[in-house]
């Protein structure tokens, strides 16, 4: 199906075409229409599905339709986000999508001075995006004025309560005039989520996107068992001899993360790191000098992880696995993105071996083993009695590589 079926305006069609889209993708298409039909939303959609055009596109075309002229724009469409990235980037998307239409974004989030956000509100927005807590402020200080906002959007909803925004965000909802549309999207579901919809919703459409096909097909999973003190040698070794130009490496802590990118970079290895207690601009820095290949590597937590755009990602690293089986399929939905193949990696202590174990229930299958022959494991998960009753032991195939699957010890091949 054409984008034109859809029933966009030319402008939005341009722009559209620029962007080198030639189809919707399914949340896009089945989102779009009932928007322009005036519809509230729920919809499940994760971070990669497109979700974001899925709203964006129709509140153009809506704003561009009734907007009052020859007067300075005025908020009528409030996007919440969990994280600045993912503000920055929705608002850079409304940007994008809407340039050719006399629209304006705006973009408000902490961690930064908040004169220049005072300065571009006063001059009008049509679109802001915000994440809650600034949002407050500004609303604090009078310096926002939410009573025209006529769509408001939820983004990343789940996200945001684990974050522990709910009450910011009741806060704020009590800020917006009653009559007005609302869209809420969340990748999952919990009760809070239903509960916070049945407040928001007005006989609300529901839509659901089926989880990326992230297994198998899209993203090649390897488990390297590995000792927890040889973690960070072995992923030098690993990123030099296999010579992965870009990894997204992922970090359990802030400090880890910190402490990783400055023991890799002493390895000759350039690593940025990114997390929640760096400024604002020293997380756009090191997303710039990773995108532009300055750094080869970026060390994250999951948090600021969330939501980023980082375009053809051959390869991602699990330095620890997440406590949360679904954070490792965030993690890994970063590689293998639009239909490209990807790589994701674990390195896994025997410590982390039940988190392992409650990661393939989750994805549904075993994800094959691989100990790198230079940092054997000091007991590899192989041998451990759980699988004692399993078969054979692990057979070395091609240079040196032992393969074995994890449940039952049985030898398997690369996919
Ligand atoms: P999102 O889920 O909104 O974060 O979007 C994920 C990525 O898909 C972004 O890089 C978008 O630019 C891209 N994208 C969105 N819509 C389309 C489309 N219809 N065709 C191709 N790429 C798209």
């Amino acid at each position: 199906m054409p984008f034109k079926s859809l029933g966009l305006r030319a402008e939005l069609l341009q722009a559209i075409t620029e962007e080198g889209y030639t189809e919707p993708t399914p949340v896009q298409a089945r989102a779009i229409p009932l928007v322009l039909a005036g519809r509230d939303l729920m919809a499940g959609a994760q971070t990669g599905t497109g979700k974001t055009a899925a709203f964006a596109l129709p509140i153009l075309q809506l704003l561009a339709e009734n907007r009052p002229l020859g007067r300075r724009p005025r908020l009528r469409a409030l996007v919440l986000t969990p994280t600045r990235e993912l503000a920055a980037q929705v608002a850079e998307s409304f940007t994008d999508y809407g340039r050719h239409l006399p629209l304006s974004c705006g973009l408000v989030f902490g961690g930064v001075g908040i004169g220049p956000q005072i300065e571009q509100l006063r001059r009008g927005v049509d679109v802001l995006v915000a994440t809650p807590g600034r949002l407050l402020d500004h609303a604090g200080q009078k310096t926002v004025d939410l009573s025209g906002v006529e769509i408001f959007v939820l983004d990343e909803a789940d996200r945001m309560l684990d974050m522990g925004f709910i009450r910011d965000i009741r806060r704020i909802i009590r800020l917006l005039p009653a009559l007005r549309r609302n869209l809420l999207f969340s990748a999952t579901f919990p009760d809070e989520i239903r509960h916070l919809a049945n407040e928001l919703l007005r006989d609300p459409e529901r839509i659901d996107i089926e989880r990326k096909q992230l297994d198998a097909e899209l993203v090649e999973q390897l488990v390297h068992p590995v000792d927890r003190d040889k973690k960070r040698a072995a992923l030098s070794h690993l990123i030099r001899t296999r010579q992965w130009r870009q990894v997204l490496v992922f970090s359990r802590t802030k400090h880890g993360a910190n402490r990783l990118a400055d023991q890799l970079t002493r390895d000759g290895l350039p690593a940025a790191a990114i997390h929640g207690n760096k400024t604002q601009g020293a997380r756009t820095m090191a997303l710039s000098d990773f995108k532009t290949g300055r750094a080869r590597i970026l060390v994250a937590t999951d948090l600021a992880s969330r939501g980023l755009d980082i375009d053809q990602l051959p390869c991602v690293v699990n330095y620890e696995l997440p406590q949360s089986p679904e954070d490792y399929v965030h993690r890994i939905g970063r590689t293998g993105r639009a239909g490209r193949d990807g790589l994701a990696v674990s390195l896994v202590s025997i410590e982390e071996y039940s988190l392992l174990v409650a990661i393939e229930k989750l994805v549904n299958h075993d994800i094959p083993q691989e100990i790198i022959p230079e940092f054997p494991p000091a007991v590899p998960f192989a041998i451990r009695p759980k699988v004692a009753d399993a078969g054979p032991p692990p057979v070395r195939m091609g240079r040196g590589t032992v393969r074995v699957n994890t449940r039952r010890g049985l030898p398997t091949r690369r996919r």
